[in-house]
Order: structure tokens, then sequence, then C-alpha cells
């Protein structure tokens, strides 16, 4: 009995690493075979194994397979915070990573650094990053807003742990339409921020100034914002589309997809 449980601890820890971040599952199953090997404890030999692999020996692999890993200690294109690269989420095929690379240069000569959040894992077209229903081909990214302190001084800081959840208008019509009309989970992000640390409002000229960088991009296929953002921040280019109310809201984070 007592081996069943171990079994199926083993079993789960191995599902929601999968989940978490795509090849954490396979390197605890490698770890688990290393501690009995190597008669040393798990709890030692896991964070050594995962760290390697995270720095180490995934990214040259991915590389060789099409994925690049993006930058994690750059002011110029970062992720929101270590566990976006920690977990494997940090990774784009070429020519997203020509896109970020080049519009970051352009954008931080104006001041304005780019913050990303989930990409996608390093390997496999059609292994789906949850919860995001498409980021699975190392073509999408979110990126995040600019924003204003409580001065109108423009920050690098957002506004929730996460860089997910916390809206520029709460209430909106599409929003309100589409939980009207049922879709539930057109709101969830809500309950990803992880704790809202800053109160930020929205800076209009800098996040005008991402997006019409990443607009004038061949490469760029499509930007997804909320439709009230794109009116209100005066865009009017046919890349940038609704994406409908099966997705989530993206008043709190900008889309971004290439071809
Ligand atoms: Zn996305």
């Amino acid at each position: 009995m007592r081996k069943i449980k171990i079994v199926l601890l083993h079993l789960l820890c191995f599902v929601v690493l999968t989940a978490l971040s795509q090849v954490g599952g396979v390197l605890w199953l490698f770890s688990l075979f290393l501690s009995i090997k190597l008669k040393k404890k798990k709890r030692y030999v896991f964070p050594i194994v995962y760290l390697i692999f995270n720095v180490l020996i995934i990214p040259p692999i991915a590389n060789q397979l099409g994925r690049k890993k993006l930058p994690v200690f750059q002011r110029q294109l970062q992720p929101k915070n270590l566990f976006y690269p920690l977990l494997f989420r940090n990774y784009v095929d070429e020519d997203l990573e020509m896109v970020l690379k080049m519009s970051s240069s352009k954008l931080f000569k104006k001041d304005i650094g780019i913050t990303y959040l989930d990409a996608n894992f390093p390997f496999l077209d059609g292994f789906p990053l949850l919860p995001h229903r498409s980021h699975d081909d190392g073509k999408k990214i979110d990126i995040s807003f600019m924003y204003l302190d409580d001065k109108g001084k423009s920050t690098n800081k957002k506004p929730s742990i996460s860089g997910y959840g916390v809206y520029v208008n709460e209430t909106n019509i599409t929003t309100n339409n589409c939980l009207k009309k049922g879709y539930w989970q057109y709101d969830f992000p809500k309950y990803l921020t992880f704790g809202t640390i800053n109160m930020l409002k929205l800076d209009e000229i800098k996040t005008r100034s991402i997006i019409e960088e990443f607009l004038s991009h061949r490469k760029t296929e499509k930007i997804f914002i909320e439709p009230y953002i794109k009116q209100n921040l005066n865009l009017n280019s046919n890349k940038i589309r609704f994406h409908g109310c099966k997705a989530v809201r993206h008043d709190d984070h900008i889309h971004l997809q290439t071809k």
C-alpha cells in the first residue's frame, strides 16, 4: 500500500511539473533515478539537476530544434519575474526572436524596456502552455503594457506579481458581453495575479509605441488587445484583432503572434 502511494505521488509530481514547465516532469524522473544511483537525497539532487538543465542543457538543444531562449537579465527585453525562465516558458521561434530583438533595441532608445510574460515551451509544436489556448508553436508571446506611477511618471513596474489579471478598466462593454453570453473564463486571469503590488495607470504613449513597433514588422501576423484599448490608443491596424469571447480578456497585456 505504501509503495502504491509513493508511485502515485511521483506520478502526480511528474504530471504537475510537466504541465507547468514541459521538461520538469522528465527532470523529476531523471533526478529520482540519479538519487537512487548516487544514494543522495532527492531534495538535493532535483534542484541541482533542474537548474543545470534550465541554464545549460535545454537552451542549446532547443536552439537546434528551432526554439530560442529569450534573455533573462537584459533591461531592454526581460521577463516579468524569474518564474517564466525557470519554468521554461520563455522560448520562441527564430522569427519571433528577431521581431522581439529588433523591437526591443529600437524601443530602448526611447527609454522603453519590453517586459515579457508567457511565451512558449522549448519543444514540440502543439504542446499546450497552460492556461493559454494557443501558445504552442513558438510564434506567440504575451507582453506587459507600460504604466505610469501615482505621480504620473513613467515606470517599468507592473500592477501584479504575475503580470496578468489587473485590468486597465475593470468593466467595459466587451467583457460584459462575453460574461453575459456565459463565457465565464473571459475574466479568469483576475485569479492569476499572485498579488497586486502596484497601483498604476496605463502609459498610453509608451504602450502605443510598443504596439506600433511590433506592427511595423513584416513577420507580425496579429496582435490581441481589448477593443476599448485599441480605440483609446487610437490604433487602427487590421493586424490588431479581437480574440473572441472564448479566449480571456486582453486589457492586462498584449498578445503578439508572428506568421
Ligand atoms: Zn497570449
